[in-house]
């Protein structure tokens, strides 16, 4: 059941999102691209189901390739703000954190904001959630980006658990691309032959 919050609450609790309750659909996201190659790899992995996912790009790698920003757009998946430098949030003053947020939006064009680390003061989340911004933080880590596991494990922990409404972190990076490549093909397989499907996150 999902019950209004009133418009006065909600600029004053920040808006964090876990999981997205839905019947049939699981959440990809991709942080800290778009890389050259590996991101267009992933749209073509996630073409094979005609997959959707959500991709939280970095604003200075944006600024860089706005050719993969334009392809992530119009193959119709989401785009999200991961800062402009992966920023973390600790340590920063909320008007720093939101200038350099502001900074990667001017790109990216979107309400969805994930935290590099999720690491994020209070102060910063409210903040954010005032601007507009909906925080995506997630229900699943494939950990793609640990050296010390395997594709396999990789695989494992971004399936373990998944379910309709799961938000599920993998990377588009070069040093999570061996793990990663692994993992999304039979991620996906598993996904569909359950009968789920993979939408980008849209939130009003
Ligand atoms: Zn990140």
């Amino acid at each position: 059941m999902h019950i209004p919050v009133p418009k006065i609450l909600r600029d004053l609790t920040p808006d964090l999102v876990w999981h997205l309750p839905n019947p049939d659909s699981v959440y990809l996201t991709f942080d800290d691209g778009p890389t050259p190659a590996i991101t267009e790899w992933i749209l073509g992995q996630l073409a094979r189901y005609d997959a959707k996912a959500t991709f939280f790009c970095i604003g200075k790698n944006a600024e860089l390739y706005p050719n993969l920003v334009d392809m992530i757009r119009s193959e119709g998946h989401a785009l999200g703000n991961h800062t402009h430098n992966h920023m973390k949030g600790w340590g920063r003053s909320v008007g720093e954190y939101m200038t350099n947020i502001g900074k990667a939006n001017e790109i990216l064009q979107t309400n969805l904001f994930r935290p590099p680390y999720g690491r994020i003061t209070p102060q910063q989340a409210v903040s954010l959630t005032r601007a507009g911004y909906h925080i995506i933080l997630w229900n699943i880590l494939s950990r793609d980006y640990n050296k010390y596991i395997d594709g396999r494990t990789c695989y494992k922990n971004a399936t373990n658990h998944v379910k309709a409404g799961s938000i599920v972190v993998f990377h588009d990076s070069v040093k999570t691309f061996k793990n990663m490549s692994y993992a999304l093909p039979r991620t996906l397989d598993l996904i569909y032959e359950r009968g789920l499907v993979c939408k980008p996150i849209s939130l009003k």
